[in-house]
């Protein structure tokens, strides 16, 4: 599990003027994380690494990952879905209320990011409910106890 300080607001971008890009590339949130500590806040990745709360081994995977990733796309033009593995906030993080409340939900999901429920990934989703756009119900994976936390949390807000 990695610590993350920012959630994503938007969750998918799509190049302008493809209509049937052949591959979509998955990025992750701890991809993006790691990106941006090192390539945006300029932390070294040893700070980066004791940030994340992980080896600088596995930072620098996480750094390579991302950013094969994203030139990939660009160079192609493919569209980038982004959606999670296993993270946190980090308890310092300094959070819009929609990001924190967003993460407890993400969290709270089955982590499949199916996209059954029409949003592409968990994450999508999670976005979603923390917006108030939809109904957790519109996971059909998603447990009774999850559920119930999830309609807590928003009722909370
Ligand atoms: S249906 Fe559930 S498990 Fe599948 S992507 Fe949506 S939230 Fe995730």
């Amino acid at each position: 599990m990695r610590w993350i300080g920012f959630v994503p607001p938007i969750n998918y971008f799509h190049p302008a003027g493809v209509f049937d890009p052949p591959r979509t590339i998955d990025l992750t949130i701890e991809e993006i994380e790691a990106m941006r500590l090192v390539d945006l806040e300029h932390l070294t990745q040893e700070e980066a690494a004791m940030r994340m709360g992980v080896s600088r081994k596995t930072l620098w995977n996480d750094l390579k990952s991302g950013r094969e990733k994203v030139i990939r796309a660009i160079i192609n033009g493919y569209p980038i879905r982004i959606s999670g593995g296993r993270f946190a906030l980090h308890p310092e993080a300094d959070l819009s209320r929609i990001n924190e409340i967003l993460s407890r939900i993400y969290t709270l999901l089955p982590g499949r990011n199916c996209g059954a429920c029409g949003y592409g990934s968990c994450i999508g989703f999670a976005k979603a409910l923390a917006e108030g756009r939809v109904s957790p119900e519109e996971c059909r994976f998603l447990d009774s106890g999850s559920r119930n936390e999830i309609i807590k949390i928003l009722e909370r807000r």
